[in-house]
Parts: structure tokens; sequence; C-alpha cells
């Protein structure tokens, strides 16, 4: 995280922080230690997540003047300009039961492809999480204010990815409690978007009538990511997961019967604790079964203020990583075959902002044979695998696959 940010100028450095694992809060600490050593003139605000959780043991790191809860993000410039003496100040609260919606420049992610969050915290009490203790619980957007904010990133941006801490909960805490697909139907039909991408959805939120339109729309990207954690059932319910593997399976197959060539992608966990053999072998054995085409694969780590974090049957760590491993590796096979499909056929892509890149529609990246601008959308034709995506036909320089 330090590495990435440029001192030399820097009165004051903003970190917005994750909690979401161990090494996230250590990757955070770091990142103070470093800015302070570096700098120490710099005066450092800590926010997010790991603000609200444990304000004290940021205040106390050398260097870092304000901690500022998600309770009172909104809050930084006043907190900023309003204040005479530093040194530790922490403005951390309960969290709002209102959604508190950034300004639209603000929208987060490649510069090609903005961010915009219409949905915070979270209701439901994975037993491995922390999230809704740090962002509490599941708020919206107002579905006018998503319409105005995607209608003005249309004026610039070709694609816009909608996203929040559990996106398919959009809506269920607004008046008349709309669903996810009331708001995605309004934005096709009242903004200009050219392409719309759905972020992480919880699978039981992927509905017969939200598959129904991203098949049908043209606007919205094929792409599917719905986090899975474990294909064991047995584990799933240890997890307190709403769904069990046949639940996920037929939303899956759902999905790939009305969308063949979707991307598919899951948040899957090893090494949760209690996972035995055989239950890791149902979890692998599930993936396997599924047309995945890419997984976010996490080595199980203790998140304190949890439920798991005090089960006393933990894996071990060399297991837990080997697992990962495995995990790995068949998440690549799965990915190869995919891009393999597409060698010699044309693909819908955006062009990201170095303008040799581009993002296909379902999800791959791809290299341009020659340089494009950015933040355009067009068909290219596939040559051939990169060791990680595609790249376009006519190529010069074959990168090893
Ligand atoms: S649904 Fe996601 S954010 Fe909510 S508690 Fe479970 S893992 Fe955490």
């Amino acid at each position: 995280m330090a590495a990435a940010i440029d001192l030399a100028e820097a009165d004051l450095v903003v970190l917005n922080t994750c909690t979401v694992t161990a090494s996230a809060d250590d990757d955070v600490r770091l990142a103070v230690r470093r800015i302070h050593r570096d700098r120490p003139e710099t005066k450092i605000l800590v926010t997010g997540c790991y603000a609200q959780r444990a304000p004290e043991e940021l205040a106390a790191l050398p260097g870092v003047e304000w901690v500022v809860g998600n309770s009172h993000k909104v809050a930084i410039p006043e907190i900023v300009m309003g204040s005479a003496e530093y040194h530790g100040e922490i403005h951390v609260g309960e969290i709002g039961r209102e959604f508190l919606a950034a300004p639209v420049d603000d929208a987060l992610g490649d510069r090609a492809r903005p961010n915009l969050k219409v949905q915070d915290g979270c209701s439901n009490k994975c037993s491995f999480c922390i999230i809704p203790s740090v962002r509490g619980r599941s708020r919206s957007a107002e579905a006018e204010q998503v319409i105005a904010q995607v209608g003005s990133l249309a004026a610039k941006y070709r694609e816009v990815v909608l996203s929040g801490i559990n996106l398919g909960r959009w809506g269920r805490d607004l008046p008349g409690r709309l669903r996810l697909v009331d708001l995605v139907r309004r934005l096709l039909d009242e903004t200009p978007v050219e392409r719309l991408r759905l972020s992480s959805v919880e699978p039981m939120d992927f509905s017969d009538a939200l598959l129904e339109l991203m098949a049908t729309s043209p606007r919205i990207a094929k792409h599917v990511h719905a986090p899975l954690q474990s294909g064991s059932d047995i584990v799933l319910r240890r997890m307190h997961r709403k769904y069990r593997p046949r639940h996920y399976a037929d939303r899956i197959l759902k999905a790939r019967a009305l969308m063949p060539e979707c991307a598919f992608g899951a948040d899957v966990m090893t090494g949760f604790p209690g996972e035995t053999d055989a239950e890791f072998e149902d979890s692998r054995s599930f993936i396997e079964s599924l047309p995945f085409t890419y997984l976010h694969v996490f080595t199980y780590s203790a998140r304190p203020g949890t439920p798991a974090a005090d089960a006393p049957n933990q894996v071990p760590m060399h297991v837990r990583r080997e697992r990962t491993q495995i995990l790995r590796a068949l998440a690549e096979a799965k990915n190869r075959a995919f891009r393999q499909q597409f060698v010699g056929r044309s693909v819908s892509v955006v062009s990201l902002m170095s303008g040799r890149t581009g993002l296909s529609e379902n999800y791959l990246n791809v290299t341009f044979a020659s340089p494009r601008q950015a933040n355009r959308i067009e068909n290219i034709q596939i040559g051939g695998l990169t060791a990680d995506g595609l790249y376009e036909s006519g190529m010069l320089q074959v990168l090893p696959s």
C-alpha cells in the first residue's frame, strides 16, 4: 500500500483501510510506519473499517493524527480543517442507518470503469466476517440518486460498475422493498449507460428476473460473481451462510443456461475452522463440477471478534495453504479452458487507461495489437492466450502463455 504513495509533496495522507483479515490490518500498520519514517512531517488520517473496529490501536501508531470511523467518514474535510490540536484524535461512533453517498467523482476503480457504490453494510452474520460490525446494517442509495449518478458517469465513461458490500440486498430497506433488478431496469431505461457491470452479488440474490434481464440486455456485462466460500454443506452451515451447495448450483446453472459465455466467479475460503479432509474434498469436487471461469481463493485467517476465531478446531496453517494451492490450480485450469474457446473469435472489450489493454464483457484481460484510445468499447479479434488473458490477433510479439 505505502509503496504506491508518492509522498514528496504530501502534507496529509488519508489511508482508507480494510479489516477483513488480520493481514489487511498488518498492511495498514506497515503503511503508517513507512509513511512516518519517510516523511515524519506528513500528517496521517486513518479511516475505513479498521478505524471503525480498533480506533485506539491506530491512534497509538506514530504519525497518526486522526482516526475516523466509517460512522464519520463524510465529515473528514471538516475534521481535518477544524482541528487545532492533533495527535491521535478519534472520531468513531455508531454506524447510522442511512446511506452516505460519496461524490460521484470519487467513484473508485480503474478510471475507465468507475465503480459506483449503491449499497453499504450487511445484515447477515457469517461466522468468519467482521464486516457487519464495522459497516452496520444493509442500506441502499435511493434509486433517483443512483440514476442521476450513473447518468453523469455515462457522459464520460462507457462502462459503469455497480458495487456494494452486499449489492444483492439493494433496495430491501427502501420504501416498497425494492429489488436490485428494479434498479438495473431503471438504469437501462433512464440513462444512456453503454455497459453496466454488477460486482459481487450473493448467490440467492441472483433471482430469475435478474438473470433473465442480464441475459436479454446487451448493455449488461455477462459476468456473474457469486461468493461461494465453501462447496461443503456442513462447512456452509458452520459459516452461517444462507444457502446450501444445491441452491448455489441451481443459480449458476440457470445463469449458464441463459448466458453460455458468461464469466462465473466466486470467492472461496480454505481451512475454515473444523474443515476436514473430506469436507475440503466435497468443496473441491463441487467447485470442479461448476462452470467457474475464475476463483478468488482465500486462506482462512482468524478475525478477532468473530465467532469462528474462537472455534477450538483451527486447521493447521500448512494444511490451509495446501488447500489454497489445490483450488488455485483448479481455478487456473478452468480459466485457461474458458479463454481458449475465444481464440479466433471476436469479443467486446472496453479499453482501459493505458490504452494497451482492455477488459472483455466476460471479464478477460485483452492485450491490444496496437494502442487504443482509453475508454472505448470495440469488438476485438482474438489471436491467442497470454499468461493470464488474451491477445488481439495481429500482435507481432506474442506474450508467453
Ligand atoms: S454476506 Fe458477506 S459481508 Fe455479509 S456477513 Fe457474510 S461475508 Fe460478511
